[in-house]
């Protein structure tokens, strides 16, 4: 069972089957999984849970789908269709974002722009379709009368498995990127938030001309249909976004099959703030990093390494902000952070702000369950205290609006305090001199720094995690690399016969 949503509301629940081959279809199984709001606990819709052989089902879809059609689909015209499906995701930001924010509680006011920024990311990967080439290697054999060239192709059929907390930019990172090299996709969205998927599949198939079995949704569990993906011999491309934990069994997986895989996980990271950075900035930036989206971001600045001059004054400031924080209903305009997204996500946020006291931090600000809001899921903005490095509550990604702040005097001890963590994913440096901010930057061992502002991403830019964060990355080249083979063609263009006893 998921996290079921305490209360049904007396409406009739929204009832979604399986996006396969084009159209929902019915599971195999009959079992379903409720999603409801963390709002207001109200349940509004359910969802098959997915059985291997529903699985196998779609993985076939796609198969077909690729050998038919997609693989041998002019780049240019699958640009076309990346285009529509960019089109489509503008023109339905209001029901999509609205669909996020009532799945997982983030703000409309983020997850409706999040739409039209998805749509970006179909766009720049249809502009890479026009440049998909190879290259031509002046190789030396035979006194250099062979041709050498390279093709990049596609994979074949990839498995994607995504996580609750941005549903379809998650997915899109992966499916503009998979498509754009002509491979073909069955996603396993999270058990939390399948809805949003299963409707972008569906508006794909009614107003772009994406080939039917080309995308494919299969909601279910983790050990269920997650496992039936990945464990699945045709799938030739596994892709994860999700905990570290996870990802490692899906590596485990993958390594004993052999299959290419990319794993987004999760983080632990750093803002490094020094005493000569402009206060004002910083103070924004750590407020956007922690407290946006209730925490629940992969890039989470969930530690604040400040420099002692101005540790005290940074803690009373934090405390000011987090205080000042607009708590309330997500669908909201007004509103600044939202509930958690789920009831088993509150009760693993509060665990960790009271084994932070266990541990001897002082709560500086919130750790309660605010009782001016409905639902059982808010918490409120978290400031901790009097926290030492390599306490638990420091060390282990909480995924919630809980922040550690640390003083340090060198920069030195904060380069060493930052990277003593098994994470790697984002760091923020924090300085006004370029030279420091060079220095720190290439000190830190994480796949994103950002240096006076905090939790910016772009499809152009690559994105991933150093150490326990993840393998390879995503946006960008390196992010089509993930989705793509290169083969290498010799062709002999001498007379001569060689010597069958050597290599050359
Ligand atoms: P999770 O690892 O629990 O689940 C992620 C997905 O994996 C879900 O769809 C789940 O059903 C599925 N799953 C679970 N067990 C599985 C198994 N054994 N085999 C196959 N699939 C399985 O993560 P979550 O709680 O949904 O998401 C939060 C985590 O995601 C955090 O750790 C966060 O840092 C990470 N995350 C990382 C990025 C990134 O880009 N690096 C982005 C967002 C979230």
């Amino acid at each position: 069972m998921a996290d079921e949503p305490s209360k049904q509301s007396g409406a009739t629940l929204a009832e979604y089957d399986l996006f396969i081959d084009g159209a929902f279809q019915e599971s195999t199984g009959d079992e379903r999984i409720t999603v409801g709001s963390p709002y207001d606990d109200e349940a509004w819709a359910t969802v098959p849970n997915g059985t291997e052989a529903d699985v196998g089902v779609a993985v076939q879809a796609a198969r077909d789908a690729f050998e038919r059609e997609w693989r041998d689909t002019l780049p240019s015209d699958r640009a076309v269709v990346l285009h529509e499906i960019a089109d489509v995701l503008d023109k339905h930001d209001a029901e999509l974002g609205e669909l996020e924010t009532r799945q997982n509680g983030k703000l409309l006011r983020e997850m409706k722009p999040q739409m039209n920024a998805a749509a970006e990311w179909y766009r720049y990967y249809a502009s890479q379709c026009r440049t998909l080439e190879g290259r031509t290697i002046p190789v030396e054999n035979k006194g250099g009368d062979v041709l050498n060239y390279t093709t990049r192709e596609p994979l074949g059929v990839v498995g994607a498995i995504t996580p609750w907390n941005s549903p379809l930019l998650l997915l899109t990172w992966k499916l503009a990127p998979a498509l754009a090299a002509g491979n073909t996709f069955v996603h396993k969205p999270s058990e939390e938030t399948p809805v949003s998927a299963l409707r972008f599949a569906e508006l794909l198939a009614a107003e772009t001309s994406l080939p039917d079995g080309t995308f494919n949704v299969v909601p279910g569990y983790g050990e269920g249909a997650g496992t039936a993906l990945t464990d699945h011999e045709d799938v030739d491309k596994l892709s994860f976004t999700g905990s570290t934990a996870v990802g490692r069994q899906i590596a485990s997986t993958a390594g004993e099959r052999l299959t290419p895989v990319s794993l987004e996980l999760g983080g632990k990271n750093p803002n490094v703030v020094f005493a000569d950075a402009d206060l004002d900035n910083v103070l924004n930036g750590i407020v956007k990093g922690i407290f946006a989206a209730t925490g629940q971001t992969c890039v989470a600045g969930s530690r604040a390494l400040v420099h002692e001059d101005v540790y005290d004054e940074v803690v009373d400031r934090l405390v000011d902000r987090a205080a000042a924080i607009e708590l309330g209903d997500p669908l909201e305009e007004s509103t600044q952070m939202g509930p958690l997204a789920f009831r088993n996500q509150y009760k693993r946020v509060k665990g960790y702000v009271d084994l932070a006291v266990e541990e001897g931090a002082t709560v500086a600000y919130g750790g309660e369950q605010p009782s001016s809001q409905p639902g059982t899921c808010f918490i409120e903005p978290t400031v901790l205290i009097d926290v030492e490095n390599d306490m638990q509550v420091v060390q282990e990604e909480i995924f919630g609006p809980v922040l550690a702040v640390i003083p340090f005097a060198t920069e030195a001890e904060a380069i060493a305090l930052a990277n003593d963590t098994d994470y790697g994913l984002a760091a923020g440096v924090w300085t006004n001199s370029v030279a420091k901010a060079h220095r720190v930057a290439d000190g830190l061992e994480a796949g994103t720094i950002w240096v006076n502002e905090y939790r910016m991403v772009s499809y152009a830019s690559p994105f991933g995690g150093y150490k326990d964060s993840g393998i390879g990355r995503e946006q960008g080249e390196e992010g089509l690399e993930e989705y793509m083979q290169t083969k290498s063609v010799w062709i002999d263009l001498s007379e001569e016969v060689s010597d069958p006893f050597r290599l050359g």
